[in-house]
């Protein structure tokens, strides 16, 4: 099991952007996981997003993923952040509301 560092923070400019995009949506847009196509969109990012050589988030590691931001899975790149596993991990803990 990975550890959890729980002194982790979301940065300014991703709290930010959090923020920004949960006010954009309006709830009736709001869909469950389940019904968004995943791989789908995960294919879209790849084609969309231009992914950074290091973790947008600890600017350290250069395994990325795409992470998404609101928890919404929209398809804004906006929403979406390349970090690495470890920032990847905190950002669905916060997203899941269990930091
Ligand atoms: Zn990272």
């Amino acid at each position: 099991m990975p550890t959890i560092n729980k002194n982790w923070k979301w940065s300014e400019e991703s709290k930010k952007r959090q923020s920004e995009i949960r006010k954009g949506v309006p709830r009736g847009h709001y869909k469950p996981k389940e019904n968004v196509g995943y791989w789908g969109l995960h294919d879209w990012i790849k084609r969309t997003l231009s992914k950074p050589d290091k973790c947008q988030e600890c600017h350290k590691s250069n395994k990325l993923d795409a992470a998404n931001i609101s928890g919404q899975y929209l398809r804004d790149i906006n929403d979406w952040v390349f970090v690495c596993r470890s920032c990847h991990k905190q950002y669905d803990m916060m997203i899941n509301g269990k930091i």
